[in-house]
């Protein structure tokens, strides 16, 4: 019998992940794309259907509410739940998979709407319901959290005895065009990237500790393969929290984000008139947070497609030991923003996003990566997974020294 899939979210990562599955549909089967707004779901259909030829139905939910969520999935009866709308909804939309019974997957992780805390505690404390319902949640099955951890799951399996030092290393050297925007969903990204730097290490007595820096504070050059050399900006990024409980022998994990001047210049200025607020403020009677009113103002990421131009690479820089010699690692994948464009209507952060959801997700179903419980990428056997992006459009390369 053919699988049935929910998609949620129709934002500029579920256009992606609609795309993919749809070229997919021997795994995915009949594919649904829900999100609060009906019209950006029918608009990608019709997208998918003119380029791919696919049919995919669409239907409207609130996913911050869970009985909504219930109805939906008892109508559709889905095999898996892609869920690419917010990490607000994460919670929400796990309970009601529990519920019903429905195997998960997001790409990053729950956060309140009222506090940045970008960690994964209340998912992971969602392990027991997970397997009591006999299903699975893959966590972060995105690009960073996603295909970074199967990076380091990849290194850790086939170059090292003993990874000692990661670096996780981001950059997107597109230009849109725009003095300011956000590749993703700016209140999500300005999160993010305004909030103090953390970085992992172990102490002289081996305990691994947090060491926190001033958002910006550390930056290094570093010279990416195909885009040239660029600022790189230390922050902290969720996977490194699940990577550090996971990678045997690991002394020290940090990640780093590249940005141009311009951005931060508008980012700082934003900051300093209390723009990146999340907190609500009284303007002439009215309730309103600045960050969801700066993102009202902001181009909408879904649309930077068209005039995107130039690279991302991401990727992993590893330093451990095999055979009992020193080794260096360095696992990337350079996408090309208009290639992402031409293909699917998306820019390529949105790309390298929505496909490794669609490649965790068919893993999923074709029982490749199973089991019951909540879990993070690196947990499962990476070659799957690596083969799969080198034929879905995320070709990789590994440098080894
Ligand atoms: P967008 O803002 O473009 O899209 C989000 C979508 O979710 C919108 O279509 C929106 O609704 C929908 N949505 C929001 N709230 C609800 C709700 N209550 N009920 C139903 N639908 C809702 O974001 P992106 O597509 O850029 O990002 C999607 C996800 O991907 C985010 O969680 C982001 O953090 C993650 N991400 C992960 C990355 C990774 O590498 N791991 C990188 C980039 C993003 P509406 O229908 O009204 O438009």
């Amino acid at each position: 019998m053919s699988n049935k899939t929910l998609i949620i979210g129709a934002g500029g990562v579920g256009n992606v992940v609609a795309f993919k599955c749809a070229m997919n549909t021997q795994t995915f089967g009949e594919i649904t794309l829900a999100s609060r707004t009906i019209s950006k779901c029918d608009a990608i259909a019709k997208n998918v259907k003119e380029k791919v030829g696919v049919d995919i139905q669409t239907s409207s939910v609130d996913a911050d509410n869970v009985p909504e969520l219930i109805k939906l999935f008892k109508k559709i009866q889905p095999n898996i739940v892609i869920n690419v709308a917010l990490p607000y909804q994460d919670l929400t939309i796990m309970d009601a998979c529990v519920e019903c019974g429905i195997d998960y997957l997001d790409t990053a992780n729950y956060e309140h709407p009222d506090t940045a805390k970008f960690e994964y505690k209340e998912q992971w404390e969602r392990n027991d319901a997970f397997k009591e319902a006999n299903i699975m949640a893959l966590l972060g099955s995105g690009f960073d959290p996603g295909v970074t951890n199967v990076f380091c799951a990849y290194a850790q399996k086939h170059y090292f005895d003993e990874i000692h030092t990661i670096d996780i290393l981001d950059c997107n050297a597109g230009d849109h065009g725009y003095p300011f925007a956000t590749n993703f969903n700016p209140e999500i990204n300005l999160r993010e990237v305004s909030a103090k730097g953390r970085y992992w290490q172990k102490n002289e007595d081996g305990q691994g500790e947090w060491i926190e820096t001033e958002p910006m504070e550390i930056m290094q050059v570093w010279d990416y393969p195909e885009v040239g050399e660029k600022d790189s900006y230390l922050l902290y990024h969720e996977e490194m929290e699940s990577l550090v409980k996971h990678i045997k022998g690991l002394k020290r994990i940090r990640f780093f984000m590249t940005f141009g001047q311009s951005y931060l210049t508008h980012m700082k200025c934003l900051e300093n008139v209390g723009m990146l607020g999340i907190k609500e403020v009284e303007h002439k009677g009215q309730k309103i947070i600045p960050m969801e009113f700066l993102a009202t103002l902001l181009p909408d990421p879904a649309s930077l497609g068209e005039r995107t131009t130039g690279k991302t690479n991401i990727g992993i820089y590893a330093k451990g030991i095999k055979d009992g010699k020193e080794k260096t690692v360095y696992i990337y994948q350079v996408s090309d923003h208009e290639k992402c464009y031409e293909e699917v209507l998306s820019q390529g952060v949105s790309y390298t996003t929505g496909v490794p959801a669609m490649i965790g997700a068919k893993l999923m179903l074709e029982n490749k990566w199973q089991n019951k419980g909540v879990y993070n990428m690196e947990e499962f056997d990476p070659d799957p997974f690596m083969e799969e992006l080198m034929v879905q459009g995320l070709p990789w390369q590994v440098i080894e020294k």
